[in-house]
């Protein structure tokens, strides 16, 4: 096998996968994350089709099935907490032969990074200032100031990944923004008292709650905004000001779920977007996950993809022995039209994600009293299944 020693940026859903596979298949990964730990927070997120197919080959399937939410329905309440339409989600896990879940996006990370395997380097609370890279090796400057030499770096470092724009130039040649921004945080002390998501709505914005074991409840925020808000990425004070200000004059639980916003330890706010490239790789450097192909909340499906992403990656490494031009290449060939498929029916939801009049809520509202899980099943649910992607056994 040549090129063993290979560097992850981001140790989020598709570095801590990626690390897994290398290690598996003889290679020697290392990871480099920005945070001082690994991150918690995040929404509840879907969890069914080829990201759960290598769920099952990495063998994590019964510790996800441990932390299934597992909620009986989402309802859709008004401003004073009654319902006015719902979906059984029991029934559409059967639909899908019970090969799916609802996890929290933080429970998904932390069972995946625990299971990387022994002897996987990780280093916390630095990330990477400086690339070269030449026909050899990659050499890697640290914002600590260490200069290290690798065989290979992968940029699994998100939606505003670090290597792409070290690499690859400014992340506004790459990202298409559709119109939304969303948030997400954990609270204490706050419960709606049943299994539902519970989802509110006034037109242009949306709030989700679910509360786990009584009290501990994860919020999900999302709000329509034509133009893109000027912000810092580490500014979440600015964040959450930004929330506030959308949200506290919008009735229901917002206020008093905006009141404990301060205290939160694992607040998340971002755009709505994806990421589109002409390629993935330059030389010995790659990228995986939002890094590379972000097919941003409207997909659903940016953390199961990221998993198949880092898997092919993987695999395509072992396959080809190691020789990172072959590997490379076959990981596009295999991956990205598959990707670019699911990028563009994840658009064609931009416009109608959240309804924009009182009339659009009543209507979804009723559609969603009305339809069969069939219905929604060959609407929605098929997509889940991504038959199209047969994965290879490496
Ligand atoms: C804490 C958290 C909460 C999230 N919550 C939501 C949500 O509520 N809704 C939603 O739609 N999406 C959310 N996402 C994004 C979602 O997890 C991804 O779309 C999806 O899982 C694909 O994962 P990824 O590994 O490619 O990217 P990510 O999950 O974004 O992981 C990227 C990792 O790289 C690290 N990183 C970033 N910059 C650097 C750097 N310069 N050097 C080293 N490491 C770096 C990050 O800290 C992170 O651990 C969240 C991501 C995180 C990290």
């Amino acid at each position: 096998m040549d090129n063993k020693n290979i560097l992850i940026s981001g140790a989020g859903i598709a570095g801590t996968t990626l690390a897994f596979w290398l290690k598996k298949f003889g290679f020697n990964p290392a990871i480099i994350e920005n945070s001082p730990e690994l991150r918690k927070g995040g929404h509840a997120i879907d969890f069914m089709g080829a990201g759960f197919d290598v769920a099952e080959k990495m063998k994590i399937i019964p510790a996800l099935k441990e932390v299934d939410i597992n909620f009986s329905k989402l309802v859709f309440v008004d401003s004073n907490n009654k319902e006015r339409g719902s979906m059984n989600y029991q029934k559409i896990k059967n639909f899908l032969n019970g090969r799916a879940f609802t996890l929290f996006r933080s429970d998904l990370a932390k069972i995946i990074y625990q299971n990387i395997g022994e002897g996987v380097e990780i280093i916390f609370g630095d990330t990477i200032a400086k690339i070269d890279q030449t026909e050899k090796e990659v050499t890697v400057t640290f914002q600590s100031g260490k200069t290290r030499n690798f065989d290979l770096l992968v940029g699994a470092d998100g939606l505003h990944s670090n290597v792409r724009k070290l690499v690859f130039g400014n992340e506004s040649q790459f990202e298409k923004y559709y119109g939304y921004y969303t948030s997400s945080f954990t609270i204490d002390n706050f419960s709606l008292g049943n299994n539902a998501f519970s989802m509110y709505n006034v037109p242009y914005k949306q709030v989700a709650v679910f509360s786990k074991d009584g009290n501990k409840t994860t919020t999900f925020f999302i709000f329509a905004s034509p133009e893109k808000l000027s912000y810092q990425h580490h500014d979440i004070a600015k964040q959450k000001q930004i929330l506030k200000s959308e949200f506290e004059n919008s009735g229901w639980k917002c206020p008093e779920l905006l009141s404990k916003i301060d205290s939160t330890t694992d607040f998340y706010f971002d755009s709505v977007s994806q990421i589109k490239m002409e390629n993935w790789y330059k030389g010995r450097i790659a990228l995986v996950g939002d890094a590379g192909y972000c097919p941003s909340l409207l997909s659903g499906k940016g953390s199961t993809l990221a998993m198949v992403g880092a898997y092919i990656l993987a695999g395509e490494l072992k396959q080809a022995t190691g020789n990172y031009k072959t590997a490379f290449e076959q990981y596009e060939i295999l991956f990205k039209p598959f990707m670019e498929k699911k990028q563009k029916s994840a658009r064609s939801f931009a416009k109608s994600f959240i309804p924009k009049s009182n009339f659009g809520i009543w209507l979804r509202n009723k559609i969603f009293k009305l339809m069969s899980v069939s219905i929604i099943s060959k609407l929605f649910l098929n997509q889940f299944k991504d038959s199209e992607l047969k994965l290879k056994e490496y």
